[in-house]
């Protein structure tokens, strides 16, 4: 079984401290109380580090040990798995690639940060670029406009969204050269949503990367698009469960 619970883990005690989706849920020792109910031993990870887990288990990074999967959706996920388990960091909050920094005094982001990755290479962060490179006497106009238009448009040959679309494979290059030569990954597996419009900001992530990245690392690692898609959570949760049996 696979459910969704943001917000902040504690994920060694397996207790929510908190979760903007679910505000009575303070402190709650949510594996206890599934063991109990369950009466089966229950492993609690955050689902972006699970769907990681699931591309490297049997997904685009089978048989590879160290690869970073980002997920570009509504916003820009992210988990890193070194020598075949999840780098968790010192409260389990490790991997939130799409706060990174590229813009000190960018765009305001939900995380309190500005600037942060997520702002610029999510379907939001992208539909926001277009909406500016347009204009903004016509925003009203553009207000029900989505990311696939944009792609389309960008296929179609409409140079603003061609060009949003490069910058916008420009910042993720930014942001894979930084995780390249901190974390010498194998594999870069890049999934969500965006990954539709892979042709239209691929070969802008390539130049940025080739640009800044130490040149034997970044010669290395491949950049592919995911394949288990939605599926990757619960993969990535069955591979954590048996990560966890097997350690016993
Ligand atoms: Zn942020």
């Amino acid at each position: 079984m696979s459910r969704r619970a943001p917000g902040v883990i504690l994920m060694d005690k397996g207790v929510v401290v908190k979760s903007p989706n679910f505000p009575d849920w303070n402190n709650l020792p949510l594996r206890d109380e599934l063991e109990t109910a369950l009466r089966i031993p229950v492993v609690i990870e955050n689902d972006a580090n699970a769907a990681a887990l699931g591309e490297q288990w049997r997904g685009a990074g089978r048989g590879i040990n160290s690869m970073i999967l980002l997920t570009l959706g509504t916003g820009v996920g992210g988990g890193i798995v070194l020598d075949n388990k999840i780098w968790q960091g010192a409260d389990g909050m490790a991997g939130e690639i799409g706060h990174m920094t590229l813009i000190p005094d960018g765009r305001q982001c939900g995380c309190g940060n500005s600037g942060c990755l997520e702002m610029y290479a999510s379907a939001r962060g992208i539909v926001q670029s277009y909406r500016e490179a347009r204009g903004m006497l016509e925003v009203h106009q553009l207000s029900d406009m989505t990311s696939a238009q944009i792609y389309q448009a960008a296929r179609n040959g409409e140079p603003i969204a061609r060009q949003v679309m490069k910058d916008m494979g420009s910042m993720l290059g930014i942001g894979i050269a930084n995780l390249i030569n901190i974390f010498n990954p194998n594999m870069i597996v890049i999934g969500g949503g965006v990954k539709d419009a892979w042709d239209l900001f691929i070969g802008s992530t390539h130049e940025e990367i080739m640009k800044r990245a130490f040149q034997v690392p970044a010669e290395r690692t491949e950049i592919v698009p995911s394949l288990l898609g939605d599926d990757a959570g619960m993969v990535g949760a069955a591979a954590g469960a048996l990560q966890k049996i097997q350690s016993v």
